[in-house]
This record gives C-alpha cells, sequence and structure tokens, in this order.
C-alpha cells in the first residue's frame, strides 16, 4: 500500500468574493472526496488521535465506515461521545488535538480527522431526525447557561435519564457558538439543528432566565433540582484601561459581535440593533476573537481592518487557519504595536496612538515578553477600535451564590476529576471555570460533570438519602 502523504484539499470560497458576504467560507467535502481522504488512515493498531481528542471519538472507527461508505454508521460512532460534532469539525482546533496526534503527520499530512467529522455530522444533519427520547428517571437537573458546556452536559444527563432543564440568560441557546462565531465559519443554522438533535433527547431548554437575578442558584435547589451545573461561560470583556477608551465606536469583542451575529445588526433598519460601521478598523489582539472581528468588520463594509497585536505573529494564539484566511481576505496585520491611547473629536472616535514594541525574555506564560520602544509612539486615522484581548467569567452568578469558592481573576473552583464546587451539589465547566479556552474543552468538561452528578445520584437513589 503506498502511502498517501497529502490531504484532500476542502474547497472554499475566493478571498475576493467571501469578504463581501458573511456565507460560510470552507464549502466541505463531497461523498467522494471524503472517501478518498478516510482511505488514507492507515488504522493503526494503538491509534494515537483518540487520546487527542477531549470527548475521546472513535476517529479510526468512523474514518474506516466513511472508507466503506456507510456514512449513517460513521456519524452514529461520533454521536455516541459527541453531542455538536457538525460544530467540532468546524471550529475544534484540530491540528493542536486529535490532528496533531496522528501518525501520517511525521512523514506528510495528518488525516483531516475534523473535516471527516464534519463531513459525516452534515450527511446526518441533512436527513431527518429520529427522536429517541430516552426514558426519564423522574429526577431534575439544572444547567446554567447553553453553550457547549451546558448543551453537552444536558445531552449526557438526558441520555443517563435525567429531566435535564437549561437555564439560559439570551433569547436563543447556543452560548458563544450563536452569539459570537460568526456565520462565514459556523452557520447558525447548523447551531440551531444540532440544538434540536439535544431537545430531541428531551432536554428542555428555557431562554431569557437570567440565573442569580431571575433566580438562583440556592432558589433553583429548593425548587426540587437535585444537582446544578454551571456552564455560564466567560462573557465579562476585558479593556486595556488606557486614555480614549469610553469614545463611541470603542467596542468589545464580545459586543461587536454579538450585535452582528445574534442581533442582525447588519441588516439594520430590519433588525433594530444599529452598528457603526467605519471605514478604518483597528482590532486590537492576536486570538481567533480578533480574526472573526476583523473579518466581520470587513464584510459590514470597512475599507481597511488592521489587527493590532503586541506581540509577533508567532505568538499569535489565532488558529493558523483563522490567521490565513484573514490575511486572504486583506486584513493588514501590525504585528509588536501596542495602543497606549484612543483619541476622539466630539465623542468619537478619529484615531488611535500606538507604540512599537520589541520581544523579551519568556514570561510565565512562556512567551516572550513584549517590551515598549520609547519613543516610537505613532498616530493612525481610525473611525472604529474593537477590543479583543480577553474575557472574563461574568461575577453575577458568584455574587448571588455564597458558597461557591472562586479564583482571583473570577473562575469558579472545581474538583478536576468530577467538576464539583465547593458547594455540593453545584457542579461548574467550561470557560466559567478555566476563562477563555475552546468549544471541546468546554463539551469535554460538561460530560465530566454530567458523569459525575450521574454516579452521586445515582448513589444517593440506592442509598435513598435525600440531596
Ligand atoms: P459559552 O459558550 O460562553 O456559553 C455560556 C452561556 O451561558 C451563554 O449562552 C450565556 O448567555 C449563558 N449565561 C451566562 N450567564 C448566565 C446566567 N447568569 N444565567 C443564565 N445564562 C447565563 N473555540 C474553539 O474551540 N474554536 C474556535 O474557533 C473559537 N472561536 C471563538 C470565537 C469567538 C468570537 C469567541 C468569543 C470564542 C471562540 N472560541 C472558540 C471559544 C469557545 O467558543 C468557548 O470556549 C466556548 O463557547 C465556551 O463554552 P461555554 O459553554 O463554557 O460558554
Ligand atoms: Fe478532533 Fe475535535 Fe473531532 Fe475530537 S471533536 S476528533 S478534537 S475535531
Amino acid at each position: 500500500m503506498s502511502l498517501e502523504l497529502k490531504r484532500v484539499p476542502m474547497a472554499e470560497q475566493e478571498p475576493e468574493a467571501r469578504k463581501h458576504n458573511f456565507d460560510e467560507v470552507s464549502l466541505g467535502y463531497t461523498l467522494e472526496e471524503a472517501i478518498q481522504e478516510a482511505k488514507r488512515c492507515i488504522q493503526c493498531k494503538r491509534p494515537r488521535c483518540v487520546a487527542g481528542c477531549p470527548v475521546n471519538i472513535r476517529i479510526p472507527e468512523f474514518i474506516d465506515q466513511i472508507a466503506q461508505g456507510n456514512i449513517d454508521r460513521a456519524a452514529e460512532i461520533i454521536k455516541e461521545t459527541n453531542n455538536l460534532p457538525a460544530i467540532c469539525g468546524r471550529v475544534c482546533p484540530q491540528e493542536e488535538q486529535c490532528e496533531a496526534k496522528c501518525i501520517l503527520g511525521v512523514k506528510g499530512e495528518p488525516i483531516a480527522i475534523g473535516r471527516l467529522e464534519r463531513f459525516a455530522a452534515d450527511y446526518a444533519l441533512e436527513k431527518e431526525r429520529e427522536s429517541q427520547v430516552p426514558v426519564s428517571n423522574g429526577i431534575k437537573v439544572a444547567i446554567v447557561g447553553s453553550g457547549p458546556a451546558g448543551l453537552t452536559a444536558a445531552a449526557d444527563l438526558a441520555k443517563y435519564g435525567y429531566e435535564a432543564h437549561i437555564f439560559e440568560a439570551f433569547h436563543e441557546p447556543g452560548g458563544v457558538l450563536i452569539y459570537g462565531i460568526p456565520e462565514f465559519r459556523l452557520p447558525e443554522s447548523l447551531v440551531r439543528k444540532e440544538i434540536e438533535g439535544i431537545k430531541d433527547l428531551g432536554v428542555k431548554i428555557h431562554t431569557n432566565i437570567i440565573i442569580g437575578k431571575t433566580i438562583t442558584i440556592d432558589e433553583l435547589l429548593e425548587q426540587g433540582f437535585k444537582a446544578v451545573f454551571i456552564g455560564s461561560g466567560a462573557g465579562l470583556p476585558r479593556f486595556m484601561n488606557i486614555p480614549g477608551e469610553n469614545l463611541n465606536g470603542v467596542y468589545s469583542a464580545n459586543e461587536y459581535l454579538t450585535r452582528i451575529n445574534l442581533m442582525k445588526a447588519y441588516d439594520f433598519p430590519n433588525n433594530h440593533t444599529p452598528i457603526k460601521v467605519g471605514s478604518r478598523v483597528a482590532v486590537v489582539g492576536g486570538g481567533n476573537v480578533a480574526m472573526d472581528a476583523a473579518r466581520s468588520a470587513l464584510r459590514l463594509g470597512a475599507e481597511e481592518v488592521r489587527i493590532v497585536y503586541r506581540r509577533s505573529e508567532e505568538e499569535m494564539p489565532a488558529r493558523l487557519e483563522e490567521i490565513h484566511h484573514a490575511r486572504e481576505e486583506g486584513i493588514i496585520f501590525d504585528t509588536l504595536v501596542n495602543p497606549v491611547e484612543i483619541i476622539g473629536e466630539n465623542g468619537w472616535v478619529t484615531g488611535i496612538k500606538c507604540i512599537r514594541m520589541e520581544l523579551g525574555e519568556p514570561d510565565s506564560s512562556g512567551r516572550r515578553r513584549p517590551i515598549e520602544i520609547p519613543g516610537s509612539d505613532f498616530i493612525q486615522d481610525m473611525d472604529i477600535v474593537i477590543m479583543a484581548i480577553g474575557t472574563s467569567p461574568n461575577p453575577l452568578i458568584v455574587s448571588t451564590t455564597p458558597d461557591l469558592k472562586v479564583h482571583s481573576w473570577g473562575g469558579i473552583i472545581v474538583d478536576e476529576e468530577t467538576g464539583e464546587t465547593s458547594k455540593e451539589g453545584v457542579y461548574a465547566g467550561g470557560d466559567a471555570v478555566t476563562g477563555a479556552a475552546t468549544v471541546i474543552l468546554a463539551m469535554g468538561a460538561g460530560k465530566t460533570a454530567a458523569k459525575a452528578i450521574h454516579e452521586k445520584l445515582k448513589v444517593r437513589e440506592d442509598q435513598l438519602l435525600p440531596l
């Protein structure tokens, strides 16, 4: 058997066309392409990729089914461990996870595991759903937040037989999948379909309910919920605390993307949420969120969009694919540059004052510390400045749940094995615990907590102890 070193390429919208629309950039494999790529897998006796996936999908098994043309079976195998595969196939950092472990990566390109996962999941979503509601044991568990952590915990709890109720602050479930990650990377229709699949398991989703305001965690427990999982994410934006940050035209990436994705601001006045487009936009930061904000600004109609990042491109935390796509679309990268002031006139942004940086010794993150070069400051004209320098967990739940212990930066402290917090019967996972991380890590945390909740409630049920 000759080893095929290169993966089957995936079709994409051309950069010139796609920068003017919000349609998905990557178009996915055809059946023939998926089978061809799947056939590259050498079906290792001791595969390493499975351990590289935080939810341990049985990767060689599902790939083998694709290679044989059994796409339904491939999708079933994936779904046994992953409730949101069409999403993960698109946004997981596979290059650092499963694909990083693939043995083919030593001499050539690893199997395109994410693309194959996406293909099988999309294929299954196209078909009519068959509802298989698991038999309920009548025990109610509350889940706070409907992002990937909450959705996964709820789906697994429903599969174990619990009555899982999700409480979501927004009017639409999905968390960052709906309000953060833009349509051109993750179509909303697809997120909705995967959420419908979770509802088919019997999961109830209650929207427009803010835990800590509408009802507290303690009140949920008093109302008969036997356990609570907190998956409330890290939606509180950070700012730089530099002069001018309160000018009109300065957005947090969170607000900017929520206005576009959730509130459809690009369709103003048909939708009522406005957004300032501007012709020159600076996005401060170098992660996925910064790339999403920059590429969204371009699609809204900005003429010049610049990423302003204080380290070099090598240190950028964004996925390589996102950086590549952003550059192809014409985003300008100002690296080793840091804003020191936002300049305005009549209350609106007119420019940004930056200083050039150089890299010193590595800091606690292992990345080389950026140091200002004295006297190198310069001003650029700008209409919009978007801050994408990170987020923290929102303190609302913690401040209304007295026994919940948190780190100084706001993350909820949990037992790593179980996800249980300092308050008995209350579990947490995802960005609310780790700070901003990834979809699949949030899902893994939801799974861990669901299993632990099941173990605990099962034991108590057997011992007839009320929780
Ligand atoms: P979230 O997805 O944040 O969901 C939390 C939910 O809880 C929200 O719906 C929120 O409204 C709700 N909530 C909060 N407080 C309350 C309350 N008091 N009461 C009720 N509900 C509440 N990760 C990747 O793996 N790949 C990517 O490409 C990627 N790109 C990203 C792009 C952007 C723009 C952003 C913002 C993040 C990106 N991430 C990416 C990170 C990833 O989306 C998050 O790590 C993940 O969504 C965390 O999941 P979660 O369930 O913990 O929280
Ligand atoms: Fe890889 Fe993510 Fe799929 Fe796991 S869920 S196999 S990490 S793409």
